[in-house]
C-alpha cells in the first residue's frame, strides 16, 4: 500500500484496519436519534449521583491525566446531554465530552456486578442518591424498568472496538480542544426547535455540493451521519447525488420536513427499541438504509446500494429525483 493511499483511507476503512481480520465490521455509527434516547435515559439514570471511581482501561481512548481523571471522584452529576454526535456529563465542577465516532457504544449496568463487555475502554461508577430521577427528566423515562433504585451503584461503561472514540476530561479552568464541537465546526442541531424553515434556507444557500454529503456536513446542521442522511432523502424524494444547488425551493422545504419527520420518528421507535440495550443500535425499521436489493416500501422499485471509503449509500431510483 503506497503512503497516498494511506493518506486517503477513509475513516471506515481504518476502522476495518483496527478491528483484524475475522472480526464484524460494524458500520453503524451513533446518530441524532441514537444519542438522543441515550442522553435522555442517562441523565434520568444517573444525574444526583456522586462518582465514586474512574476507570480508563483503553489508553486511546482517554484525553485527560491520572489527576484529572482522580479528580471527578466525589463531583456530583448535575447534567447529561447531548450536542451534534457528542455527549456531555455536567458534573459539579468539571465536564466530559464523549465522541462514540464508529464503534463506541455506552452501556448503563445498574450494579458493578453486571458482566462488563470486551473492550470496555471507560467507567465512571456512580453512588446511591436520596431521591429519584431528576425533576426534569424526560417523561418518557419515567418508572422505567431499567432504572437504577436509588440505593444502587450503577456503572456508565463506554466500549469501543476500534479505540477510534474518546473520551475528553475536561476540567473547570483547562483549556482542552474537543475537535468537531469548537466554535463554528457545529451547525445548529437538525432537530433543535430554533432551527426554522428560514434558517435552514439561509444555511443552505452556503453549501452547493451533494445532497447526501451536504446532509452528513455538521457545519450546516448537526447530529445527521450516513444511516439517516440516506433515510431523509428517501422520505424527501430526492436523489443522494443531486447538488444543492440544482433544488428548487420547495425541494429545499421538502428536505426540512423530511428531515424533522424521519429525526423525529426514529426517535419515537428507538425510546421503545432501544432500552435497556443502550450499547445495541436498532436500524431494522428503516426504509431504505442497508436495504439494498429490497423493494422500497413506497414504489416497489429495488433499493440502490453502492459503496464508497466504506460507507454504504442506499436509496431508489424509482422515486428519488
Ligand atoms: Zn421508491
Amino acid at each position: 500500500m503506497n503512503l497516498a493511499h494511506t493518506a486517503t483511507r477513509s475513516i471506515a476503512d481504518r476502522a476495518r484496519a483496527r478491528m483484524g481480520a475475522g472480526h464484524p465490521y460494524n458500520p453503524l455509527m451513533p446518530e441524532l436519534p441514537d444519542l438522543a434516547v441515550l442522553a435522555d435515559a442517562f441523565h434520568a439514570a444517573f444525574v444526583g449521583r456522586p462518582v465514586l471511581a474512574v476507570e480508563a482501561p483503553g489508553p486511546l481512548t482517554l484525553r485527560g491525566t491520572p489527576a484529572e481523571q482522580q479528580a471527578l471522584v466525589g463531583q456530583q452529576l448535575q447534567r447529561f446531554h447531548r450536542r451534534g454526535k457528542f455527549l456531555w456529563l455536567e458534573l459539579d465542577r468539571d465536564r466530559v465530552a464523549i465522541n462514540a465516532m464508529l464503534t463506541g457504544r455506552l452501556q448503563l449496568a445498574g450494579d458493578p456486578t453486571v458482566k462488563r463487555p470486551q473492550k470496555t475502554m471507560f467507567v465512571m461508577r456512580f453512588g446511591g442518591r436520596a431521591g429519584g430521577p431528576p425533576d426534569d427528566a424526560a417523561e418518557w423515562t419515567a418508572g422505567a424498568s431499567w432504572m437504577p433504585e436509588s440505593a444502587a451503584t450503577p456503572e456508565l461503561r463506554f466500549k469501543d472496538a476500534t479505540q477510534m472514540g474518546k473520551v475528553y476530561l475536561l476540567p473547570a479552568g483547562v483549556d482542552r480542544a474537543v475537535p468537531g464541537a469548537g466554535p463554528g465546526e457545529m451547525g445548529p442541531d437538525a432537530d433543535d426547535p430554533s432551527l426554522t424553515p428560514g434558517v435552514w434556507r439561509d444555511r443552505i444557500r452556503r453549501h452547493p455540493g451533494e445532497l447526501k454529503n451536504l446532509l452528513r456536513n455538521q457545519e450546516f446542521v448537526a447530529g445527521i451521519g450516513n444511516a439517516y442522511s440516506d433515510e431523509i432523502l428517501h422520505a424527501a424524494r430526492l436523489s443522494p447525488t443531486r447538488k444543492r444547488s440544482s433544488l428548487a425551493p420547495e425541494e429545499v422545504d421538502e428536505l426540512y420536513s423530511a428531515a424533522r419527520s424521519v429525526l423525529a420518528g426514529a426517535v419515537e421507535i428507538l425510546r421503545q427499541r432501544v432500552p435497556p440495550a443502550f450499547e445495541t443500535e436498532v436500524r431494522d425499521f428503516m426504509a431504505v438504509h442497508g436495504k439494498g436489493g429490497q423493494p422500497c416500501p413506497r414504489c416497489g422499485h429495488r433499493v440502490t446500494q453502492t459503496e464508497a471509503g466504506g460507507f454504504v449509500t442506499s436509496y431508489c431510483r424509482g422515486c428519488q429525483r
